[in-house]
């Protein structure tokens, strides 16, 4: 194994990881495999995640306090998913062809825009080995914690998958695949992927296969001009913001639940000159539903960004009721105070918000 470890630099006042080469194992059968280091590998493992070869899992915070019978998710008061029953995963944890500013995951900074696809595991391997480390980190939770027993016992096999996490879902290539498997899973009801929208080819494939098209897509969406998308999202492409509105054309004839998620970073982004660009934005990707989510000042981020960038929930909510406005064509549907995020739903979608089709699809 080459080991090339990741160090932390200095660049403009923020701390950013320095790219390793990717690591290549060879199994017995003779092919090789991406690997991460180990020392990242403990690093996650510190951090709770669950390392399966390029592949993480996470019990989200949400999770367990819904098995706790201390509150839901904003998904789960929004769209009807099973919080308890969620298993947030990546299979391509530590790669990402964006740096965002605002991202407050652990070390997103790879330099790598590109994953072999001869060189990854098998999507049903990845996931019948992140259930098995998802069940393992469950196992600490039992009655004495507090944690509703019913709910325990559900939460083993997942009804809703989030494809999310840390790293670009996108950048696994037969994450098509993946999707199509999971629908196959007894369990589940729901799968939700949120993607950076580097790779129209990505979208291509999922307009020639519905059956690959997840319950829920969302884009992410930050940026109202190509400049401040090249200083927020910082894509390692560099046509990135040409490949952003590739993707929106093809997303906008998806027949799934689409969405537009936008990080609001108060005196950044949220300016009224431009709701036009946001707009135009909007109207290509034509999504259902638009979430409007407060920056967190978290993590990485906060070298990068101020804690006073952060908006409260009123500043969401005035936020999302002006877009709405100036939209026209949306409505300001609901919001979710503890979370800081605030919803719209296209007028003439033909979703409601609630998952009505909530069964194996
Ligand atoms: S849907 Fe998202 S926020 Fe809700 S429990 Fe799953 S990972 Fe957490």
């Amino acid at each position: 194994m080459r080991t090339k470890q990741p160090t932390v630099e200095k660049k403009d006042g923020a701390l950013y990881y320095r790219a390793w080469d990717n690591e290549v194992e060879t199994k017995d059968d003779g092919s090789d495999v991406l690997r991460l280091p180990k020392k990242v590998v403990d690093d996650l493992e510190k951090k709770q995640y669950g390392v399966y070869g390029h592949s993480a899992v996470q019990v989200c915070g949400w999770t367990k306090k819904s098995i706790k019978d201390d509150g839901v998710c904003y998904k789960q008061k929004f769209y009807g998913i099973e919080c308890h029953s969620c298993m947030e995963f990546s299979p391509a944890v530590m790669w990402c062809q964006e740096n965002c500013s605002f991202c407050w995951r652990p070390m997103e900074f790879m330099k790598n825009i590109e994953i072999d696809a001869e060189k990854v595991d098998d999507f049903k391997e990845i996931i019948d080995n992140l259930m098995q480390k998802r069940k393992k980190l469950l196992n600490g939770f039992n009655a004495n914690h507090g944690a509703n027993m019913e709910k325990l016992k559900e939460a083993q096999d997942p009804s809703h998958f989030a494809i999310s996490l840390s790293g670009e879902p996108t950048m696994y290539p037969h994450l098509d695949k993946m999707v199509e498997y999971l629908k196959t899973l007894p369990k589940t009801k729901s799968i939700f992927i949120v993607t950076n929208a580097q790779i129209p080819e990505f979208f291509e494939k999922l307009e020639q296969n519905p059956q690959a098209q997840p319950t829920q897509l969302y884009i992410s969406l930050e940026a109202p001009t190509k400049e401040i998308f090249n200083s927020v999202n910082m894509s390692l492409y560099e046509d990135g913001w040409e490949r952003l509105g590739k993707s929106l054309d093809v997303y906008s004839r998806l027949d799934c639940r689409r969405l537009v998620r936008f990080t609001q970073i108060k005196g950044l982004n949220d300016k009224d000159e431009y709701l036009e660009n946001y707009k135009e934005l909007v109207n290509q990707g034509n999504p259902d539903f638009v979430e409007i989510k407060a920056y967190m000042h978290l993590g990485m981020s906060q070298g990068r960004h101020t804690k006073e960038q952060m908006p409260e929930f009123v500043e969401v909510v005035e936020f999302a009721k002006k877009l709405a406005n100036y939209l026209g064509n949306y409505d300001y549907v609901d919001a979710a105070p503890n979370s800081r995020i605030a919803l719209l739903r296209r007028s003439d979608s033909k979703y409601t918000v609630h998952l009505e089709r909530y069964e194996n699809q």
